[in-house]
């Protein structure tokens, strides 16, 4: 439609800028479906002018566009054009403001001590309507009360009961017309009253009764031991059993959830069925179970099944750690593996919970990032339950004012345009409606949605803990206020539903269940439905044998899989140069470098019908250019991925470019390695420092997860690290770090440095039963250096060798010195050695630094006990690398007389230089001192 027509039309109608989001939502119903709109609206948009000469509604998002400039404009009076009433397109305004803002003069704080302005969008004045207005009949629009039209006053009553109550919808900012109709839908069609059976009020009455009690004797029995009571937002306990209901009876089969400390005492008895006998032994300072370090009872994770109308649902709670959200992305990750066990894209098999504190909920980054993740392809898991449980007081004792800066703690959630649903945390009814609208959404759109469920906390942080010394009005009020189960019972026993000795008596068999020591939860059935066997996993060590065969012929034939492209798909010439390389190689033309001998054993691994799971920043290519695993049609933009054609019925492989993070990736990859032992799963830094930005997850659970929890965990980290002069930022992957973290043969740390030692390690990672943690400092350069080649005859032996001899013809009784190093300075060692014509060095490659492999290298020493002069040669500061963790390791190693001293750049505080003249002079300073006879 010509644009001065469309202009004309709309200052014709008299629409004004206020009305315009409005009047656009209303079009764009209009455009769904005619008769969504009333037969007034109909008749308007039906006399929009066409474009000429086209039988098609002229575009939408020109009317968009117009009405957004007139939003700017001054308001002007609404007045439908043809005479009609214009108190009629008010009533559709005043509709709108409730659909918008109701939610801020809903009642939904328990402690009604929120001071909240009234917002005058929903007062009838401010839409020029009045109580006298009351009795006449209005077209109601889109409101879905199964009514075109209603008496003012029945509307502006139903409005308020809708959208003012205990529940409070944050919806209108998404952008999906669908998703915000059905929310309405969902909504006003029950005027946001959760319709329930006896039976079901009976069942939230015992989730109540359940999560207090507990508490009350929890309290009683260990007086002023910590629990993290959850007193307060008690409704948790029945929320989360609906939740799982619901979702089982929709056909879910797991439900992974995470969450902190606060009221995870609760969940584990309450909801998860944890013998509560246990619980009271571990009170008493006893465990049964024996880990080498455990951990303290409010981070305990549980497995357990729980009965549903649709069969039993198998619940996983995650362990965590007291670092409050960074466990959401593991519980992402954990759920994507079993989505992938059930080959399931969708989500609707397995459901991610998650349950946050208001204050971490708004100040925790990686909250965003998991939000972020959430639709992204790596990490999508089909919509995750956040239930915040806001009990209105950061961590100890700061207030909303300190600890956010919006309206709501949730208002993060908005970057995805997922719903809020702020809830009353004292109606029980209405928390279980908010959860039913929050199920059903997510498996709807498969996207995220946030349960808010607003609460207090009844004591300290901790149960020794004095909160009215920082909290003093909110606590003289908490102290008076009744508790969520009482203020049930009361409505219960008031409208007749439960009589007052029932639900008596339904706390007086709480009680004595706890009494007994007897599981609290009917639903909880032994575990059946959890899938996979983890015990060949079970009890093995790094240096176990295993089976590494691969054969020559097998390698020549996924040679020449990875290295062929269709010819229909056409390759950039930079990728099709190193396509044709790998080709050469495949035939024996040529020797293999880093890229080929990796996607070789990515292609072994899908070849024996295990699966490969690679994210990171540019994965799919490769930082550095070398792996070319996702190859780019230059015509179409079309993939294609040589590693997923290797044959019929392999094993899957999935290589994905990450979203731009490391924390929430590398804890996604955790979750997704702890669910599933399986097959080789790889997060890649993009650098080897990112890795910095993920401490949390490597000190937290990487390093840790097997000695506190006894959950293995194979996943391997490429941390690209070298000393190439690249600056303090990107030489280091901080080797150190990772040494430092290792004891108890928690992981491994390997530096392989030859195409055929990165294709075993790889594999031995997958072949061999252990699932250990494997942290690699992988090269750069190297990637492409004439020295670091192999043959497949190398690659064929399987072996990982964590110790490399010396490779030249040095006449072992002529060495008076042994060189021990790891990664690239080997090369430069070598080179220069070579270059200097010594015959009287020998060097030693130490593969893997961590578990030393103690063994292997005396083997290569038992030909040097006559040498004195050892020397560690590193690239890395002297206060960096391997020097101060490992040292006592090579000592041990040494001959007897033997000593060790130490080549390497002085200690600094960045750690590298970030000019080149000075990297190039210290490097070469390092590769002298090393080869420097005594
Ligand atoms: P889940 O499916 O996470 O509830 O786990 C079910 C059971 O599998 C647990 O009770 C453990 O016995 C075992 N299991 C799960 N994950 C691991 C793991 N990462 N390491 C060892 N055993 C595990």
């Amino acid at each position: 439609m010509p644009e001065g027509a469309m202009k004309a039309w709309i200052e014709s109608s008299h629409l004004s800028g206020a009305n315009a989001a409005y009047i656009e939502e209303l079009y764009e119903s209009y455009l769904d479906n005619s008769q969504s709109v009333s037969a007034e609206w109909r008749e308007i948009f039906q006399q929009l002018p066409k474009v000429e000469g086209a039988d098609v509604e002229y575009r939408h998002s020109e009317i968009r566009d117009e009405f957004k400039k007139l939003a700017q404009e001054p308001h002007k009076t609404l007045v439908v054009s043809g005479g009609s009433d214009a108190k009629q397109v008010k009533v559709l305004q005043l509709i709108n403001a409730f659909r918008f803002r109701g939610h801020q003069n809903a009642n939904l704080d328990p402690l009604g001590l929120w001071q909240r302005e009234k917002v005058r969008d929903l007062q009838l004045s401010h839409h020029d309507l009045s109580e006298n207005d009351f009795d006449r009949e209005f077209n109601i629009g889109s409101l879905a009360v199964g009514q075109e039209s209603m008496k003012l006053g029945d509307l502006y009553k139903a409005l308020k009961t809708t959208y003012c109550g205990s529940i409070g919808a944050e919806y209108m900012h998404i952008t999906s017309t669908d998703e915000k109709r059905w929310i309405q839908q969902r909504l006003e069609s029950v005027q946001s009253q959760a319709i329930l059976s006896v039976e079901e009020k009976e069942e939230i009455f015992k989730g109540l009764v359940a999560a207090d009690g507990l508490e009350k004797y929890l309290g009683a029995k260990f007086p002023g031991a910590k629990r993290f009571s959850l007193e307060g937002g008690d409704s948790l306990i029945p929320m989360l059993k609906q939740l799982i209901t619901r979702a089982g009876t929709q056909g879910a089969k797991e439900v992974v959830i995470g969450m902190a400390h606060r009221g995870r005492l609760n969940v584990l008895v309450n909801v998860m069925g944890k013998n509560p006998s246990k619980l009271f032994d571990e009170f008493g300072g006893k465990h049964d179970e024996i880990l080498s370090s455990g951990d303290v009872k409010y981070h305990q994770g549980y497995s357990s099944d729980f009965v549903t109308p649709g069969g039993n649902v198998h619940l996983a709670l995650a362990f965590n750690p007291s670092h409050l959200e960074i466990v959401n992305p593991v519980v992402m990750g954990s759920v994507r593996a079993r989505l992938d066990r059930r080959d399931c894209n969708a989500g609707d098999l397995v459901l991610p919970i998650t349950i946050h504190g208001d204050s971490a909920i708004a100040g925790q980054g990686v909250v965003q990032e998991t939000f972020n993740m959430s639709q992204a392809r790596a990490f999508k898991v089909g919509g995750t339950i956040r239930i915040v449980v806001n009990n209105q007081v950061g961590f100890t004792t700061s207030s909303p004012q300190d600890t956010r800066s919006g309206e709501y703690c949730t208002e993060i959630a908005k970057m995805v345009s997922a719903p809020i649903l702020h809830v009353n945390g004292d109606d029980p009814e209405a928390v279980i409606l908010a959860t039913q609208i929050a199920l059903d959404y997510r498996n709807e759109f498969k996207r995220d949605v946030v349960i808010d469920l607003v609460c207090y906390r009844r004591h300290g942080h901790n149960e020794a803990d004095e909160p009215s010394a920082t909290q003093p009005l909110m606590y003289k009020k908490v102290k008076k206020h009744p508790t969520p189960r009482q203020i049930y019972a009361e409505k219960l026993n008031a409208e007749g539903t439960l009589a007052k000795a029932r639900t008596d008596e339904l706390m007086a068999y709480y009680r004595k269940l706890l009494d007994e020591g007897q599981c609290t939860v009917e639903q909880w059935r032994p575990m059946t439905e959890h899938s996979v066997d983890w015990s060949p996993y079970l009890g093995h060590d790094w240096d176990d044998a295993y089976d590494h065969e691969i054969s020559l012929d097998k390698l020549k034939e996924l040679a020449n899989k990875v290295s062929s492209i269709p010819a229909d798909h056409h390759v950039h010439n930079r990728v099709r140069k190193i396509y044709d390389d790998r080709a050469k190689m495949a035939s024996g033309e040529k020797l293999l470098d880093w890229g080929m001998a990796e996607n070789l054993a990515y292609a072994s691994i899908v070849d024996a019908g295990e699966r490969v799971r690679i994210t990171g920043q540019d994965s799919g290519r490769g930082t550095f250019f070398h792996r070319h695993a996702v190859l780019h049609n230059q015509d179409d933009a079309s993939r294609y991925l040589p590693l997923q054609n290797i044959r019929e019925g392999q094993g899957p492989f999935d290589v994905h470019d990450s979203v731009l993070s490391e924390v929430s990736v590398l804890a996604f990859e955790y979750g997704y390695t702890t669910a599933e032992p399986s097959g080789l799963t790889i997060w890649e830094a993009q650098f080897g420092d990112f890795a910095n930005c993920a401490q949390v997850v490597f000190d937290q659970f990487i390093s840790s997860g097997e000695q506190k929890w006894g959950r293995l965990c194979g996943l391997t980290m490429l941390l690209p690290h070298g000393y190439e002069g690249q600056g303090p930022e990107h030489s280091s992957a901080r080797l150190e770090r990772f040494l430092q973290l290792c004891a108890d043969h928690n992981m491994q740390i390997c530096v392989p440095s030859t195409p055929a030692q990165v294709f075993n390690m790889l594999r031995r990672q997958v072949v061999r039963p252990m699932r250990r943690p494997l942290v690699v400092m992988s090269p750069k350069s190297l990637l492409r250096h004439p020295l670091a080649v192999s043959s497949l005859d190398d690659l064929a032996t399987g072996v990982f060798h964590n110790v490399i001899g010396e490779i030249d013809d040095i006449e072992p009784s002529n060495v008076e010195r042994v060189v021990f190093c790891s990664g690239k300075v080997y090369y430069e060692l070598l080179e220069q050695r070579r270059k200097n014509e010594q015959t009287n060095i020998a060097i030693i490659r130490i593969e893997q630094l961590y578990p030393f492999p103690e063994q292997e290298l005396q083997k290569q020493l038992a030909k040097y006990q006559h040498v004195k002069q050892f020397v560690w040669c590193q690239e890395e500061p002297q206060n960096q690398g391997a020097w101060y963790c490992s040292q006592h390791h090579f000592r041990a190693a040494l001959p007897k007389g033997g000593y060790l001293t130490y080549a390497g750049r002085a200690a600094s505080a960045a750690p590298a230089v970030g000019y080149m003249s000075v990297h190039v002079k210290e490097q070469q300073a390092l590769v002298h001192d090393a080869l420097k006879v005594e």
